[in-house]
């Protein structure tokens, strides 16, 4: 599970593990995505909450899910109750729409889809 880390951000370091390390790339099966691409020295800095509107937010866990056959999702820093229900019924048009072409989205595709419902502090 990685926590904590922007999508885009959590997708290009798993694309690196992937390069580097097949074996473990496996293991990670989830994503608990913070709101804001910025890095952690430039949020310190603000003095107010940065993050990304929640479909750029959704877009961007979800691409990074469907690239490494994620299937727990949840939101981290900075999300809340809005992103979570967008990301939760996201989720739920595409498992419709993936069970019936599963065969082109890799091996996790069919499996059961769930939208955790944890949610990061705001
Ligand atoms: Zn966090």
């Amino acid at each position: 599970m990685i926590g904590c880390l922007y999508p885009t951000h959590a997708q290009t370091a798993l694309q690196a593990l992937h390069a580097a390390r097949l074996d473990l790339i496996k293991r990670i099966r989830g994503l608990k995505a913070d709101a804001s691409p910025l890095p952690p020295e430039q949020l310190d800095k603000l003095n107010r909450l940065a993050a990304s509107d929640v479909q750029t937010w959704v877009r961007d866990e979800i691409a990074c899910a469907r690239e490494f056959g994620l299937t727990i999702f949840g939101g981290c820093c900075g999300t809340n109750q809005r992103y979570i229900e967008a990301l939760a019924k996201e989720v739920q048009f595409q498992h419709s729409h993936v069970v019936g072409r599963a065969h082109r989205l890799g091996p996790r595709a069919g499996q059961s889809v769930r939208a955790a419902a944890a949610q990061g502090e705001s």
